[in-house]
């Protein structure tokens, strides 16, 4: 998609190339939402997004899946401004939502060592939850770390700094509606 290289939402920064397109997004968040709605028969289901990555796929997914359910968030710190995991995860906002008994679909942009996530469901485990699944928007099948892997992947990630659809780099490039990665 060279139409991106010139994109002006970013002032000048080149991207190496368009890793998932708008309607790719679209038509598999479609789906997985389609997934996530059979999945879960009944109980009461809380979609919980890891802030701030996923906060484009939380509203266009929950869209997506027809059944009842509550939102919520977490802020969970893990990279600051670097392209490589520090190793160290912080919760910086809880959510209000109480999770006892209720079956618990957290939202994830992208599982790289699968560090985050690994500290986050230990630390929900703990509210006794019915269930706790994860969906990941992108997974780059490095993690060592976890014991549950996502039950619902968006797509397979290349090993590549990707930007976009709200991921960041050093904060920028949230709101590009495709997935690129950095030069
Ligand atoms: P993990 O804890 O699995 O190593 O890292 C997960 C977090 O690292 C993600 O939520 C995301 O914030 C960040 N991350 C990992 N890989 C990438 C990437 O390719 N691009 C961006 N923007 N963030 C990434
Ligand atoms: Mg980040």
């Amino acid at each position: 998609m060279s139409a991106s290289l010139v994109d002006p939402r970013l002032q000048g920064r080149a991207l190496k190339r368009v890793a998932f397109t708008t309607d790719q997004i679209r038509g598999r968040v479609r789906e997985l939402g389609a997934d996530i709605s059979a999945a879960y028969p009944d109980g009461d289901l809380l979609v919980l997004g890891l802030l701030k990555g996923s906060f484009i796929l939380v509203s266009d997914l929950v869209r997506e899946i027809s059944r009842p359910l509550q939102v919520d968030f977490l802020v969970v710190s893990s990279y600051g401004n670097d392209m490589v995991s520090s190793g160290t995860v912080r919760m910086v906002y809880d959510a209000q939502a109480v999770l006892k008994g209720k079956h618990i679909l957290l939202v994830e942009d992208i599982v790289d060592s699968g560090r985050t996530l690994s500290m986050v469901i230990t630390v929900l485990q703990e509210r006794e939850p019915a269930s706790i699944e994860v969906c990941a928007l992108l997974d780059k099948h490095l993690s060592t770390f976890l014991e549950h892997p996502p039950r619902f992947v968006g797509f397979d990630a290349p090993n590549e700094f990707l930007v976009g659809y709200g991921l960041d780099h050093a904060e920028n490039f949230r709101h590009l509606p495709y997935i690129a990665s950095l030069q």
